[in-house]
């Protein structure tokens, strides 16, 4: 056994067997013992816990950093800093950078950026645009590949050229070359000549502003989202590629992806904190405006959400995490299809899941399997992260559930200095934040380091 060099005690800790009141004993930055409290002998600093609650990091595998090429939004330090606030100890970026991450040199370039850059550990999952180059992205660790079924219309951003693909005969293509990896494809599912005709009658009426944007992705109940998935689940029976649907926010795309797994199709999918907490409610659309989109919901599907988290319809809470500036907002009160989509959330989303377990609407476990377990388990990190035993790496976030805290604006660790949360009172903000081991927030300030990262391969069983 490895020599034990820190002890968090005192703590209620999530693991696989139930929640159990344990001392955590860390050594070479793995968890080496979980026992009951005061039973175990150490050389190491003891660091007292008392009633809080530990559980695995977060592994967000949705992660927009910006960085390269629009680090005036983020960047991969001033993110994970904002990951560390949050409780997450491992991000997956996203391919929509500049250049986009769709070759081998493109990726090892990035994944060079994060090694300097990173407060966490990492990845990055590149476009699968050119498939030639998806075999040797994979070898070189890459956990999955991002597609966008959605370009975007009068602006290049966050949808450019290079990322999306909507012609269903490419995205055979792409998950057949996917699919021959063994890796996962995530994918937006969007119904690019549909929502083409549908946004036209809105602009025929002049109607372009923030209202008008929302109620365009929620036409005809969310009907760009549902035709989309229904050929992704198509696309996997024909090919056998894991296919990871993101951004569930429909009843119909929940029955669909439920249907799908209870034909033991290999379907994952993933839910964003935004379609429970914010764009569900037309009022934050009202209020927030630019600064919720994002998309709109629709009326009347939060209930049908929070079934599809809580009855494993949904594997995996991604952040979505997706800041702009002010000014790339503000045109989008009058104009919001030039105004660049997506909010920041990542240092917000466990805390907002947590209060909702002191609510009831969800267990703790089940926040935990959303947040760490499942994103491990879908991406192949699993049994080294996402889950507290013996043997996983010490990426643990302490919590105290009993604590309040008001999100402000002026707090905010994200480059981009603003959140739509502002002003929203939450439980379990973090108070220590470790990355295999290493305090990165400390008393619920970061100590973290830049390059203090490891790239987290998927582990080969
Ligand atoms: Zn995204």
């Amino acid at each position: 056994m490895s020599d034990v060099n820190l002890v968090i005690s005192g703590g209620r800790v999530v693991t696989p067997g139930g929640v159990v009141d344990a001392d955590i004993s860390i050594g070479d930055g793995r968890i080496v013992g979980i026992d009951a409290p005061g039973t175990r002998f150490s050389h190491g600093e003891l660091v007292q816990v008392d009633g809080a609650t530990i559980i695995p990091g977060g592994i967000d595998t949705h992660t927009h950093l910006r960085d390269p090429g629009f680090t005036h939004k983020e960047d991969i330090t001033s993110g994970t800093r904002a990951a560390v606030a949050g409780g997450y100890t491992t991000v997956v970026g996203m391919p929509n950078v500049d250049p986009p991450t769709n070759t081998l040199e493109r990726y090892r370039d990035i994944i060079g950026l994060y090694r300097e850059k990173s407060l966490v550990d990492f990845n990055h999952n590149p476009s699968p645009t050119r498939p030639s180059e998806v075999a040797a992205l994979a070898d070189e660790g890459a956990l999955g590949f991002k597609i966008y079924m959605i370009e975007d219309t009068g602006r290049d951003y966050p949808h450019m050229p290079g990322v999306g693909v909507h012609h269903h005969g490419q995205l055979l293509e792409i998950a057949e070359s996917v699919g021959a990896t063994g890796r996962v494809l995530m994918v937006h599912p969007h119904d690019q000549t549909l929502m083409e005709t549908i946004e036209g009658r809105f602009w025929e009426k002049g109607e372009r502003d923030h209202r008008a944007y929302a109620k365009a992705f929620a036409s005809l109940e969310g009907m760009v989202w549902d035709t989309a998935t229904s050929f992704l689940i198509r696309l996997q029976e024909a090919t056998g590629v894991h296919m990871h649907v993101l951004h569930v926010k429909t009843p119909r795309m929940t029955a669909l992806i439920r249907d799908a797994k209870a034909r033991g199709l290999h379907v994952t999918a993933e839910l964003n904190p935004v379609a429970v907490f914010l764009c569900n409610e037309w009022e934050n659309i009202e209020r927030w405006g630019p600064y919720a989109l994002s998309t709109w919901t629709g009326e009347g599907v939060t209930e049908s959400l929070w079934e599809a988290l809580n009855d494993q319809t949904i594997d995996v809470v991604g952040t979505d995490h997706a800041p702009h500036t002010r000014e790339e907002k503000e045109i989008g009160w009058t104009d919001m299809w030039q105004a660049h989509g997506g909010v920041p959330s990542i240092e917000y989303v466990l805390s907002m899941f947590l209060t909702e377990v002191v609510t009831g609407r969800i267990s703790l476990e089940r926040v935990v399997e959303l947040t760490a377990t499942g994103p491990a388990k879908t991406f192949g990190l699993y049994p080294r992260k996402g889950v507290v035993q013996v043997g996983a790496d010490a990426d643990l976030v302490v919590v105290d559930l009993e604590a309040e805290t008001t999100i402000r604006e002026e707090d905010t660790l994200s480059k981009c200095g603003w959140t739509p949360f502002d002003g929203r009172k939450v439980r379990g903000m973090p108070v220590h934040t470790l990355v295999r081991g290493g305090f990165v927030l400390r008393d619920g300030k970061v100590v973290g380091e830049p390059g203090t990262g490891h790239h987290a391969k998927p582990q080969v069983n």
